[in-house]
């Protein structure tokens, strides 16, 4: 299973993430937290990219596709890919549909978490000043200000996606605003029903291509034992010594019968 959750920041993209790889054994791969923990690190790619994550601006799309192709090609990612985060951009959109179909994978679905911007904005601005309450560590692009640009990005750079996808059939929108486990249901629903789709193509192709390969696999052999059969008949039209003496046989035959009356009587019983 492959799948994309798309959303502004603050949408929950995270949460259901965490749901879907319990629940299905797939893995989670958000750009986000590999660009923070390359910037932990202090990676090349951390230090390029900490500067414009501390502005809420997006890392630039090659830097992003090439953790995000490393990533896929790990042994864990077989079984199946949570993105969240990732794409951003249109641009990143078309090379995650070359990265994955070089490699003969499809995408089952990208669902999109709607969310009201407004209130989205007023819940982080209250978890953020509960957690500077409490005392707790924030993430440095973690406040209001930084917030609204990264919303701004997501509107101007990462909306356009929900048209991507929709265009390929492959949009599903659920409410993001309604409580945690009504989303995890209606993605739930939704991936059955993608999953369930997958299946049924699956299913019946291989069926029909056996089919198929069955009844030309019949004619294959019908016409190879035709030929096994023919070799007299080849040998005549090449005029090969096989095909003279197969066919001075034939009218030996023939000429035996007549005397016999043996073709009259078979011809009767026919
Ligand atoms: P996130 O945790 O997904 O909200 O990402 C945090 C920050 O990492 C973003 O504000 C961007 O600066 C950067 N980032 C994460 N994913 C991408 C991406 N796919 N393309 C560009 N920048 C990204």
């Amino acid at each position: 299973m492959r799948l994309i959750l798309l959303g502004p920041p603050g949408a929950g993209k995270g949460t259901q993430a965490q749901r879907l790889i319990s629940k299905y054994g797939i893995i989670q791969l958000s750009t986000g937290d590999m660009l923070r923990a390359a910037v932990a690190a202090g990676s090349a790619v951390g230090l390029r990219a900490k500067a414009i994550m501390d502005r809420g601006k997006l890392v630039p799309d090659e830097v992003v596709v090439a953790i995000v192709a490393d990533r896929i090609d790990q042994p864990d990612a077989r079984r199946g890919i949570v993105l969240d985060g990732f794409p951003r951009t249109v641009a990143q959109a078309e090379a995650l549909d070359r990265l994955l179909s070089e490699r003969s994978l499809k995408l089952d679905a990208v669902i999109e978490l709607r969310v009201d911007e407004g209130i989205l904005l007023k819940r982080i601005e209250k978890r953020v000043a509960e957690m500077t309450a409490r005392g707790e560590k924030l993430r440095s692009d973690d406040n209001p200000e930084v917030l609204k640009g990264r919303l701004a990005a997501y509107r101007a750079q990462t909306a356009p996606l929900a048209n991507y996808y929709a265009a390929k059939g492959l949009l599903r929108a659920v409410d993001g605003m309604a409580p945690i486990d009504e989303v995890t249901a209606a993605i739930d629903a939704i991936l059955a029903k993608a999953m369930a789709g997958k299946a049924a193509r699956r299913g019946g192709k291989p069926a029909k291509a056996a089919r198929a390969k069955g009844r030309g696999g019949k004619r294959r052999a019908a016409k190879a034992a035709k030929r096994a059969k023919a070799p007299a008949r080849r040998g005549r039209a090449t005029g090969s010594k096989r095909g003279k003496a197969a066919r001075a046989g034939r009218l030996k035959n023939k000429a035996g019968m007549r005397k016999s009356g043996s073709r009259r009587r078979l011809t009767k019983a026919r």
